[in-house]
């Protein structure tokens, strides 16, 4: 694997399979870079610290970075160049703002504002340099998901966005690289999302559900819960019985570490 601040400093392989990152790899970066890899044996892999899509330039100076296991989990998983662009190569003089849509401004959008806005256009300038031909996405930022497969459809871009599913802890805590700023007991604190999460999708009504989602994590002390909710997994807005694919997001903090999940609903009647 090559390690590259430029892609000018390699030969690029076409069709290329894109996973963007913002480091700090675990297993379920690992698995987009193995999904990537069923699509293409070129498969780049960037590591990008986005400012612009941090709101608080604290939450931004503690995310985690790890050059040395990164280089190895991206290796072991099988990408053949990590790509680490510099905020000059992302953020060249005239680059495209890609503003948030309004599906942007809900939920994620609400607590960090210029959140998507700032994903949106760190993708969209990766894009552009990589030229891929798929990218591969993880559910667990299931609004990302959305916004990045709207954009690709509204500017028509060439490229194929590939869902992959939530890579969890054996307990069931989603894999998130900011789980590395969690303590001990932060963290048994933090599995009562999933514990949650995995009650909720079983009720029979999406009342039912959001119910159990509140009741369960407004209680559980040390969690600070953002929102719970059960949305329409095509438009994004607030699911009715009758939506056919309903999902259940949850988001809050842990002794100020912010965490987000969400899984598919299973058994709310049609
Ligand atoms: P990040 O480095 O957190 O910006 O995430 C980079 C990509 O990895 C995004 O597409 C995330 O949705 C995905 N990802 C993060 N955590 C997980 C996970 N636990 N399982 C699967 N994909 C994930």
């Amino acid at each position: 694997m090559h390690v590259v601040q430029s892609l000018d400093d390699v030969d690029l392989r076409y069709p290329i399979a894109f996973v963007p990152t913002m480091g700090a790899l675990h297993a379920g970066h690992a698995e987009l870079i193995k999904q990537a890899r069923t699509y293409s044996e070129s498969v780049i892999v960037s590591v990008f610290v986005n400012p612009r899509q941090f709101e608080d330039p604290e939450d931004f100076a503690k995310y985690p970075r790890s050059f040395e296991s990164d280089f190895v989990i991206a290796s072991d998983a099988g990408a053949s160049i990590m790509w680490m662009p510099s905020e000059e190569m992302v953020y060249p003089p005239g680059f495209a703002i890609i503003p948030s849509p309004l599906q942007g401004e809900v939920f994620e959008g609400v607590n960090r504002k210029g959140h998507f806005g700032g994903a949106l256009t760190a993708i969209n300038a990766l894009f552009s340099a990589v030229k891929p031909r798929w990218a591969v996405f993880g559910e667990k930022d299931f609004q990302q998901l959305f916004l990045v497969r709207q954009m690709v459809v509204e500017r028509k871009m060439n490229v194929e966005i590939i869902a992959a599913p939530t890579v969890r802890d054996p307990d069931g805590l989603a894999l998130s690289s900011r789980n590395l700023l969690l303590s001990e007991s932060d963290r048994e604190v933090a599995l009562a999302i999933s514990k949650a999460l995995y009650k909720a999708i079983e009720k029979s009504s999406i009342s039912e559900a959001r119910l159990s989602l509140v009741e369960t994590l407004s209680g559980e002390r040390g969690f600070l819960l953002d929102y719970a909710a059960i949305i329409d997994e095509e438009t994004f807005e607030m699911a009715i019985e009758r939506t056919p694919h309903k999902r259940a997001l949850v988001a809050g903090w842990v002794n100020g570490v912010r965490l987000i999940d969400n899984m598919a609903m299973t058994s709310v009647e049609q």
